[in-house]
């Protein structure tokens, strides 16, 4: 990726070069450069190389009576540009070829020495590098990271704008949304006792402005949920949120995907390969997840029709047998097998069988002696083993053998997250209900405006289990980014939605009610996506860990550890809110959040 640094950037106010910008081409030029202390090493008796930094890069200065300048401080040097004598040329820098001589150095700001050595980033603890965080913005790799996310963010402003999005900034004083999950709170001075909610995202907002005729949406908003945090999950968030009316979703689908490659094109220069499509349940059966990494193959097979007639009990009367083939696997030693098995049966698996394919598909395993040649062949053919693999068997019910070769597909030959290709996929036809509560209500998967697939709205009421949703996600490498839907913009199948969940027309009316309101007035059929920023800038920034593409990111228990937020606030403030505080009980520091869609 290149950023307008070296050559583009022109260089203003105090500085007639950047520090990372000069080449041999320089050489003979008088220039000034900004920056902070490196390094100094000490070059004879009065002379120092001083290595000065700024967001560009390096540039190694020589400079006379150095002996009191220190790592971190702030100057402005100035200096004639000149090739660096034979031999020393370091071809790591980009300006390896030159350095700055006959230095005049100027002190602009002084430096404590740094709590942690800029250099040893990756040996310092987390959270030092939070609490100075800003020392740690300094660092190569987040210099890095917060300018891929600012091309990332204009790459897909301009990308929604070329499509007819405009921008409409909703509010963060908000009421509840319906995502579902644990919401910030924020009481209210003029109304005590009235509180405001962050929103989880803008989901009515937008469905509102749909009513309203804005027609096409987008927003880079925040988002805000009372979750725990993980290394995919901040309390804030930021999403590129967008709704559009009269489209289906194959309509939104070309809008975000139109975005997404362009944005990643400008970010990484390569263009990703095309964007599949598959159904959640053919995700599932492929994949074993509904977040498929399709950067590797591994696929899990069906080995229905190859153990047909078996005799062996564990297949013969399971609903399910898959297997995955694992290339060259055949010579793994008897104790990696036997924690794949217990790795298995960690995951919910009664039991694995692994076979050892010889040569003309001869199979070696502890339950060989159970399977007829002719299965053995079968089971060969069907995952077109080679001799020299390992094949991994799961007999059970569906979801559960492929939830566990799926996992173990992703343990055994997931690449690192920083590996290309982007493979991007959307998944589609997700159940509109993901189980049923303790009250026996059924369980929104997405959230409660989703439209049921058109085909299957008469099952609302018989078979809601199996009705399918028009929701969408879009997956990265084995990353949920975000998902979407087509929305319920008719009353009647909305009420039958809300009955199913158990949700009465008095509680929709508290809820919802201004949004139902609204779409007594004449609502167009919507839809619309959200695409998780955070994910897509780590995935892309090839980090594995979200915080390290936030400026300002909390730990897992929530802390700011630089600003000490959050913190107690004075009495004062509290009676101005009409709020008093009580001792946090166990139940309720410690209670989980429901997960949000
Ligand atoms: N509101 C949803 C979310 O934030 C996205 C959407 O349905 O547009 O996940």
């Amino acid at each position: 990726m290149s950023f307008p640094t070296d050559q583009e950037l022109v260089p203003a106010g105090m500085r007639t070069a950047y520090c990372g910008a000069l080449r041999s081409s320089d050489a003979g030029r008088s220039v000034s450069a900004c920056g902070w202390v490196a390094r100094r090493r000490e070059h004879g008796e009065h002379l120092a190389f001083v290595d000065l930094r700024d967001h560009t890069g390096i540039i190694q200065c020589v400079v006379e009576g150095a002996s009191d300048l220190r790592s971190e401080q702030v100057l402005r040097v100035t200096g004639t540009v000149r090739l660096r004598p034979e031999g020393t040329v370091n071809p790591a820098l980009s300006t390896g070829e030159v350095e700055l001589g006959d230095c005049e150095v100027e002190l602009l700001s002084g430096a404590e020495p740094p709590p942690f050595s800029l250099d040893a980033r990756a040996e310092t603890d987390e959270a030092v590098r939070l609490r100075y965080r800003y020392l740690d913005l300094r660092t190569t790799r987040m210099q890095r990271n917060l300018r891929l996310r600012a091309r990332l963010n204009s790459a897909l402003r301009a990308a929604m704008e070329r499509q007819g999005f405009v921008e409409v900034e909703t509010p963060m004083l908000w009421t509840p949304t319906p995502e579902g999950a644990r919401e910030f709170a924020i009481p209210s001075r003029l109304q005590h006792g009235s509180f405001y909610v962050l929103p989880q995202s803008p989901q009515i907002a937008k469905q509102l402005l749909m009513v309203g005729g804005l027609d096409r949406y987008y927003q880079i908003a925040r988002c805000m949920r009372d979750e725990d945090l993980r290394a995919d999950r901040q309390f804030e968030f930021t999403q590129l949120d967008i709704e559009a009316s009269f489209v289906t979703q194959a309509d939104i689908h070309q809008f975000v995907s139109g975005a997404v490659i362009e944005a990643t094109i400008a970010v990484s220069g390569e263009a990703p390969p095309g964007i599949v499509t598959m159904t959640w349940s053919e995700a599932l059966d492929r994949f074993g997840t509904d977040k498929p990494d399709l950067r590797f193959e591994m696929e899990l097979v069906d080995l229905h029709d190859a153990v047909a007639g078996t005799e062996f009990k564990a297949f013969s009367s399971a609903a399910h047998v898959r297997a995955i083939r694992v290339p060259g696997g055949g010579d793994w030693t008897r104790s990696r097998l036997d924690s794949l098995v217990d790795r298995a049966v960690q995951l919910g698996a009664a039991g694995l069988v692994w076979m050892r394919v010889r040569a003309e598909g001869v199979m070696e395993s502890p339950v060989a002696k159970f399977l007829s040649e002719v299965h053995q062949r079968q089971i060969v053919a069907a995952t077109s083993a080679e001799p020299g693999d390992l094949v991994l068997i799961v007999a059970g019910e569906r979801f559960r053998t492929s939830k566990v070769l799926g996992q173990l597909r992703l343990d055994l030959a997931q690449p690192a997250v920083s590996k290309r290709p982007y493979r991007f996929c959307w998944i589609t036809e997700f159940p509109l209900f993901e189980g049923v509560d303790d009250e026996g209500h059924l369980i929104a998967a997405h959230h409660p405006f989703t439209m049921p697939h058109p085909d299957d709205i008469d099952l609302l009421e018989t078979d809601p289990l199996s009705v399918r949703s028009q929701s969408y996600d879009l997956v990265l490498n084995g990353w949920e980014l975000g998902s979407g839907s087509i929305r319920i913009h008719r009353a009647d199948i909305q009420r039958r939605v809300f009955t199913a969940l158990g949700i009465s027309d008095e509680d929709a009316e508290a809820r919802f009610g201004f949004l139902l309101a609204a779409f007594r007035y004449g609502a167009p059929p919507h839809g619309g996506f959200a695409v998780g920023l955070d994910r897509l800038v780590a995935l892309l920034a090839g980090e594995d860990n979200i915080s390290e593409v936030i400026a300002y990111p909390k730990t897992q228990s929530g802390a700011d550890l630089m600003s000490g937020a959050p913190r107690p606030i004075g009495a004062k403030q509290l009676s101005e809110l009409g709020i008093r505080i009580v001792p946090a009980t166990h139940a309720s520091s410690n209670a989980r959040a429901p997960s949000g869609a």
